[in-house]
């Protein structure tokens, strides 16, 4: 049976890039006779606010997703987060750092997915664990590993290149796992057969398949979805003054009326829907 999730972190309200996300994973569940999950992110203590989670399940209500099940919440998750940190370190996989942003940025020469790579500074360096992040020896992971594959519905096979990123953080100083961690072991906690999310989180899923690689989790399939964005080719963003859902439900627009639309890529004027791998802005 399939079952995928829309997974939104509470620290802001959403918007229409967010209701196509949600309608492409509730949809693709339904089309299928499978399960739609809701997951609340919200790992980030200092940014989460739970009257954010509250807004966006009335958002999906409004649209007319109806969730499966009860509500995931990513806090109550954290045990599982440090017995797979403990299972790396353990392979001789994890390292401390203590770099700042700023002292990674005045000696990194390339850039990644997600910004500069880390030169690897703290890597074998004798650093006190109190305090700092940990950080995936990514070349000695991807040995292990061996070669990967995986599936996106959309993009065809891939080879996993998770070497891209460099030494990401899997364990954050300020929050109890990234992302990229958090979101693997949850997705395969989960059950979730069918990972559905924006194309700007393409090469994530490299990363994502290392992780179930080395911690023997069962691999799902992928489906990167297009991007709503502006006339300017860039992403909705609440701060440059995109809608929230909770304006337009506050302003009475019909919720159901409006996914029907997002379903048939029909958006108000200056955005567009734009897909395929390359159409990242
Ligand atoms: N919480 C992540 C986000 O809101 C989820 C991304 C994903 O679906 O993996 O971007």
């Amino acid at each position: 049976m399939i079952r995928t999730r829309f997974a939104p972190s509470p620290n802001g309200l959403l918007h229409l890039g967010h209701a196509y996300a949600a309608i492409v994973a509730h949809d693709l569940a339904r089309y299928h006779g499978g399960e739609f999950l809701l997951r609340i992110e919200d790992i980030d203590a200092a940014r989460s606010r739970p009257e954010l989670a509250e807004a966006m399940m009335a958002d999906l209500q409004w649209l007319g997703l109806e969730w499966d099940g009860p509500v995931v919440w990513q806090s109550s998750r954290l045990g599982s987060y440090g017995a797979a940190a403990d299972r790396l370190r353990a392979m001789g996989l994890l390292y401390p750092c203590i770099c700042t942003r700023a002292e990674i940025a005045a000696v990194a020469t390339q850039h990644g997915p997600d910004g500069l790579i880390y030169p690897g500074t703290c890597r074998g360096r004798d650093i006190d664990p109190a305090g700092a992040a940990w950080r995936l020896d990514m070349a000695r992971a991807v040995e292990i590993a061996g070669p990967l594959v995986w599936e996106d519905e959309l993009a065809g096979p891939q080879t996993a290149t998770p070497e891209i990123f460099g030494d990401i953080v899997l364990l954050r100083k300020e929050a109890p796992a990234s992302y990229h961690l958090a979101a693997t072991l949850d997705d395969a906690g989960d059950g979730i057969t069918l990972v559905t999310r924006g194309a700007d989180l393409f090469a994530a899923s490299h990363v994502h398949r290392l992780l179930q690689g080395l911690l023997g989790l069962p691999v799902p399939r992928w489906h990167h979805h297009g991007l709503i964005v502006e006339g300017d080719g860039r992403k909705l963003a609440k701060r440059r003054g995109s809608p929230s859902l909770a304006d337009m439900r506050r302003d009475g627009v019909d919720g159901r009326a409006l996914a029907d639309d997002l379903r048939h890529a029909l958006l108000p004027a200056g955005l567009s829907l734009i897909t395929g791998i390359g159409c990242v802005p």
